[in-house]
């Protein structure tokens, strides 16, 4: 049996992000600043997640393409080195529909039922006209993924966690039916706070609240100035209290800790107003967001390097997935 399903190399990771649209900064404090962490530790691979992203905004395909050179511009900008991990457009690798496929004929529908992401998003699923098959699935295609790069490590927040529960439980399933040696994924708990829309609402792009990772400096003006403060300091002169207002949960995502004493201090005693709360907040993001902004221009600027970039990928995605699906067909005896 070749090395793909028993591999001795650094443990494979494999992660990724729904193609909906720009990244915001829920996606890099929730997912790409750990990624940046464990590329050196693990063998990494990580996608645009295409099909993923067309469970909800199937209505909006044309736009899928731009998105996810959006997306894989901005993986690099931000730091995941295209050399040393597998970056990937996810339908790009058709292999990861046919492993769905095979999952999806041994995974008891009760199973996915019990998904609490499920039972969560329903109502919502239903409101907006994505009560869908797919979407229903979507942990089938997840477990799909991981399997077909031997993702023993994946990386989530605790609210996917039953995700990748699942996708073990089918992985252990076919392993059982087909007597194969798939790695079962295991869980990396990550460090995935909480990131509100810029109105204290949860971020969505219905609600107008998103702040992207890389916005245009003045849009990114516009939009921390326009940000609603402590609503007991109707004036200069009145205390505030910083637990109460957003600005002081964007400055735990973005600032230092001596400016978050000087904020607390500040807004406590009325010594600072909003205005200059809201001006170290902008410079605290212009300072993490200025480099990967001006890379990423410049690799969209150079569509012709970004292709290049993308099908080195995509190809050595599918060297990996073509391997898997082949012992798959072998155990299946198909
Ligand atoms: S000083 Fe800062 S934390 Fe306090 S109310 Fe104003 S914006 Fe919010």
């Amino acid at each position: 049996m070749s090395s793909t399903l028993e591999t001795k190399r650094k443990p494979r990771m494999m992660s990724g992000a729904r193609t909906t649209g720009h990244l915001h900064i829920g996606n890099y404090f929730g997912a790409i600043r750990n990624w940046i962490k464990f590329q050196d530790e693990y063998e990494c691979f990580f996608g645009a997640m295409d099909w993923h992203g067309m469970t909800t905004a199937y209505k909006s395909t044309e736009e899928m393409q731009k998105w996810n050179r959006d997306i894989f511009a901005e993986f690099i900008a931000w730091g995941l080195d295209p050399q040393k991990n597998v970056l990937f457009i996810q339908s790009q690798v058709p292999e990861h529909l046919e492993l769905f496929m095979i999952f999806a004929n041994l995974t008891p529908m009760g199973w996915l039922e019990r998904v609490p992401t499920w039972k969560d998003a329903e109502e919502e699923a239903k409101a907006s006209d994505t009560h869908n098959l797919g979407r229903f699935a979507y942990p089938v295609l997840q477990a799909a993924d991981i399997a077909l790069y031997g993702g023993m490590k994946v990386p989530v927040g605790q609210d996917q966690v039953s995700n990748i529960e699942l996708a073990r439980e089918i992985t252990r399933r076919f392993n059982h039916l087909y007597k194969a040696k798939l790695p079962e994924p295991q869980v990396i708990l990550t460090d995935s706070p909480v990131v509100p829309g810029l109105d204290g609402r949860k971020m969505s792009k219905s609600y107008g609240n998103t702040l992207f990772m890389t916005e245009e400096p003045k849009v990114l003006e516009k939009k921390v100035k326009a940000m609603p403060t402590d609503p007991q300091r109707a004036r200069r002169e009145d205390a505030g209290d910083p637990s109460k207002c957003n600005v002081f949960s964007y400055h735990k995502l973005f600032s230092s800790t001596e400016d978050l004493v000087w904020v607390q201090e500040g807004c406590r005693s009325a010594g600072i107003g909003c205005g200059d709360c809201k001006a170290r907040l902008l410079g605290n993001i212009n300072a993490l967001s200025e480099k990967p902004r001006e890379i990423k221009k410049d690799l969209l600027n150079q569509p012709k390097i970004l292709d290049e970039i993308i099908a080195d990928g995509n190809a050595r995605a599918r060297k990996v997935a073509q391997a898997t699906l082949l012992q798959v067909r072998e155990r299946m005896k198909i």
